[in-house]
């Protein structure tokens, strides 16, 4: 039986087995290899931040899922792809395919700038979301002891990068600070906290049609987010964005900085093809294989793979990778029966943006909506995409105690380290997360007595 791997497990590589289920395990030996046992709904990781949802119920098993697909699962990281002999190296073990599905998505490009690199938290992952929610929770704690004019510097957060990951994250953090302020921190007032966006365009969210972001601003700005656009940030230090305004220097004083000015590929693709864009994404053609491997079973998908579509290369999004999936599984079937591979074409539904409690902007097929009724057609289209059941049920519930009973803010956890390399201990017992992540610390010390120092100081 030929052997289809399928490496990734995130939207893209689960529609991917998804759609192979009907030949797996009769026509093809399908296995999915991924360095975590569960897939990630991002669309949902700035309310695991507000605890408008608990984090459990936006990841997904992957063991479970590939096992109702008749698929295996393999959880190991990839280190490369060894083209010539068809086989994936990875951490654990190396495997041998007929034919490749590449759906390893993306991590967080700080694009050079090594100050970032060391300063900023990332936002990518289940855990930097739990991480930053309670290092919000420690914050509110902290500034509580801490003399009126010192709050503001504590409850400092800035968000680089005001696309829709920045702006969702700004907006769930101001709605969660203020909800916490008026219900729990009574003695801490709204002007002792600030949320800063920085946006290199004229208006946050660039990627929108401009009518929208021209409104999604001033609604940001209305419900006390302020926003720095036409900001280039050139440097960050322990407490000090260096950002360059229309050929000006500036300085702000923050403390919490958050990076999601851009994505990139996985730094494996350069085993794969050397025609790549700049991002490390590999350039496909239209039938999704590498420009430079046409006829060697493989196909790139999602954010791995720069699509041109109509002279521009498509911005990394969930549906296209999941619309590239299953053109990726049609074109191994035409393969198989020796017809012609297939050309995709990117259907583009729209896009749509929470801009937190009651607010959105959402435009479904060219029909534009904004405020509480895109707000709730966010909430139903979301809580549609996410596909099983008990999630389904888990997040609505969420939404419904969280209306009812508003969010919590109990400190389980007590996160301490540096952004990259998040480690917490809970309840004495001291348990690691992402360290061999942890990019730019890679001096965090563990004692004896379990505690943890960050090499980073904050
Ligand atoms: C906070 C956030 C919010 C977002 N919100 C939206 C949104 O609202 N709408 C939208 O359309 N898009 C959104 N996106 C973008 C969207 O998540 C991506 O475009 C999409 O996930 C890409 O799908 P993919 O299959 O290419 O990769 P992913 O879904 O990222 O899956 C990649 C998988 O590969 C695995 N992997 C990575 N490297 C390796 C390796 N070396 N070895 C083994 N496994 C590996 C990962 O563990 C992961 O499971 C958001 C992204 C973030 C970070």
């Amino acid at each position: 039986m030929k052997k289809i791997l399928v490496l990734g497990g995130g939207f893209g590589g689960l529609t991917a087995i998804t759609k192979l289920k009907r030949y797996a395990g009769k026509l093809f030996d399908v296995t999915l290899i991924d360095k975590n046992n569960y897939s990630l709904f991002t669309p949902m990781l700035p309310e695991v931040v507000s605890g408008n949802v608990t984090p459990d119920n936006i990841v997904f098993p992957l063991r479970e899922i590939t096992k109702k697909n008749n698929s295996n699962f393999i959880r190991d990281t990839v280190l490369y792809v060894d083209r010539e002999n068809k086989l994936v190296k990875c951490e654990k073990g190396e495997y041998h395919y007929d034919y490749l599905i590449i759906a390893t998505g993306s991590t967080t490009n700080f694009r050079g700038n090594k100050t970032a690199e060391e300063h900023c938290f990332e936002y990518k992952s289940i855990s930097d979301g739990i991480a930053l929610k309670y290092f919000l929770i420690e914050l509110l704690e902290a500034a509580v002891s801490t003399p009126k004019e010192e709050r503001r510097r504590i409850l400092s957060f800035s968000i680089i990068g005001g696309g829709i990951t920045g702006v969702e994250l700004a907006c769930e953090l101001v709605d969660f600070i203020k909800l916490k302020i008026k219900k729990d921190y009574s003695s801490i007032s709204y002007d002792d906290f600030e949320v800063t966006i920085f946006e290199y365009a004229k208006n946050i969210l660039p990627a929108i049609d401009e009518s929208q972001s021209i409104k999604a601003q001033q609604y940001v700005e209305e419900k006390g987010i302020k926003i720095i656009n036409n900001a280039s940030v050139d440097r960050v230090s322990d407490g000090v964005i260096y950002y360059n305004q229309n050929g000006e220097v500036k300085e702000h004083l923050t403390n919490i900085i958050v990076w999601t000015a851009g994505v990139k590929a996985q730094d494996f693709l350069k085993s794969v093809s050397n025609e790549r864009l700049p991002d490390g994404r590999i350039k496909v053609n239209k039938n999704l294989t590498p420009v430079d491997a046409q006829n060697d079973g493989i196909f790139v998908i999602g954010d791995s793979s720069a699509y041109e579509y109509k002279g521009k290369v498509l911005p990394p999004v969930a549906p296209l990778a999941m619309q590239q999936a299953t053109i990726a599984v049609k074109n191994i079937l035409n393969l198989e029966n020796g017809f012609p591979l297939q050309d995709f074409k990117y259907i583009h539904f729209g896009y749509l943006v929470s801009l937190g409690k009651n607010n959105s902007v959402v435009n479904l097929f060219g029909l534009k909506f904004r405020g509480a009724f895109a707000y709730i057609l966010w909430k139903l289209v979301y809580i549609y995409k996410i596909g099983m059941l008990r999630k389904q049920l888990g997040v609505f519930f969420d939404w419904v105690m969280v209306t009812l009973f508003g969010n919590e803010a109990s400190l389980i956890m007590n996160v301490e380290g540096c952004p990259g390399g998040v480690l917490k201990s809970i309840n004495g017992y001291t348990i690691k997360v992402n360290v061999e992540n942890c990019k730019r610390c890679s001096h965090c010390v563990i004692d004896v007595t379990g505690k943890i120092t960050c090499g980073i100081k904050r």
